[in-house]
């Protein structure tokens, strides 16, 4: 493999239903920066049917090319459509790299798609960048061991060089107004033999709740909460404030609250205004999903708790007490 042949970076756009998700612009954004310096070019690679009304979005967050299959067997995800579309591209146009989402999707298809062009795969990772040692490889850094350690990991005999990137990690660019990129659209053929699984339902699970990486105030709980019942107060709370309530491994595991709204390592990464952390410890791995957030405010009855080691505020005290007192306070402040 020659790999001086190889150039570009590239990103997998994941949509479904035509809309585009939010780990996709903030991938092409943290791919803007890398190929300044790499020299290169950001090229997004939009799968999907009836997708060409993207182009223009894409384009406003940081695509300076696009690569499109425009066909109805792209409709729905599907592991080795998706996967074959995605080899064809890259042996094709031969990408120096390609950055998938750490989502389901992209967790499903990028390691197919890596042991079929024999590459490897970063999975997970929460940094990346350009080594400056001329060789302009990409350093993908992700937590290992528990979260005890970051692995910055190289990729330099093979090509591309793949990532799955956590989302929530990396910052969406401003979109830039009338942006537009040169669309190449390829028809393609997808094999019969890439087609054995039919998809005959797609059930989509309701929620009237607000993601908690889109949320700008989160209301976090953990086991100093002491029950699932004792999680109202929180809600009283991020009612009043207009916030969402989040959570800890902890409550996860001790089956209080679903596991989407967990924030954490092996939760999701929250970026918040303002994170309200109750009764939650501040485990490394906990630390790993909110340590970004702008305003972080604890309470907790320890005064060693680790979560004061982050928070810019702090209330040593029984947060059973503390939260309809405040919640009180806001109601008042907002009336
Ligand atoms: P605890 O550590 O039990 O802390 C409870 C806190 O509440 C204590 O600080 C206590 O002082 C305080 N408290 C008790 N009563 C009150 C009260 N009435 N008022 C105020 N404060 C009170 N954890 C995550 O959260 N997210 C992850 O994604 C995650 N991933 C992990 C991945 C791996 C591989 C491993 C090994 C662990 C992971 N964990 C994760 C678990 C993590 O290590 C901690 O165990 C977990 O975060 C602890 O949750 P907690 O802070 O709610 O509970």
């Amino acid at each position: 493999m020659d790999i001086q042949e190889y150039k570009g970076i590239y990103v997998f756009i994941q949509q479904v239903d035509g809309q585009v998700a939010g780990v996709s612009h903030e991938l092409l954004g943290k791919a803007k920066e890398l190929a300044k310096d790499m020299e290169t070019e950001v090229t997004a690679v939009l799968l999907g049917y009836h997708v060409s009304g993207l182009c223009k979005d894409l384009a406003s967050y940081g695509a300076d090319k696009i690569i499109m299959v425009d066909n109805k067997d792209l409709e729905l995800y599907s592991t080795k459509p998706y996967a074959y579309c995605m080899c064809h591209i890259i042996e094709k146009y031969k990408p120096a790299v390609v950055l998938y989402g750490a989502t389901a999707i992209g967790r499903d298809l990028a390691p197919r798609v890596a042991a079929r062009v024999r590459t490897g795969l970063t999975a997970d990772c929460t940094k990346l960048d350009v080594a400056d040692d001329g060789t302009k490889n990409l350093r993908m850094t992700r937590p290992a061991f528990g979260g005890n350690i970051m692995a910055t990991i190289i990729c330099p005999d093979y090509r591309p060089q793949m990532a799955t990137v956590r989302p929530g990690v990396m910052q969406k660019i401003k979109p830039i107004d009338g942006a537009s990129a040169p669309t190449d659209s390829i028809d393609m053929e997808i094999p019969a033999s890439e087609k054995d699984v039919q998809i005959l339902e797609v059930i989509k699970k309701e929620s009237q709740k607000m993601d908690i990486q889109d949320a700008k105030i989160l209301v976090s709980g953990g086991r100093g909460m002491g029950c699932p019942e004792n999680f109202k107060l929180l809600e009283n709370l991020a009612d009043a404030i207009g916030g969402t309530v989040s959570s800890s491994r902890a409550c996860v595991d001790a089956g209080w609250v679903e596991k989407d709204i967990q924030v954490g390592q092996t939760g999701k990464t929250v970026r918040p205004n303002l994170y309200l952390a109750c009764g939650i410890s501040g485990a490394i791995q906990h630390l790993a999903g909110m340590e970004e957030s702008d305003v972080i405010v604890a309470i907790n009855k320890d005064e060693g708790a680790p979560m004061f080691e982050v928070a810019d505020f702090g209330v040593v005290g029984d947060a059973l007490k503390v939260l309809p007192l405040l919640t009180e306070e806001v109601k008042k402040a907002m009336a």
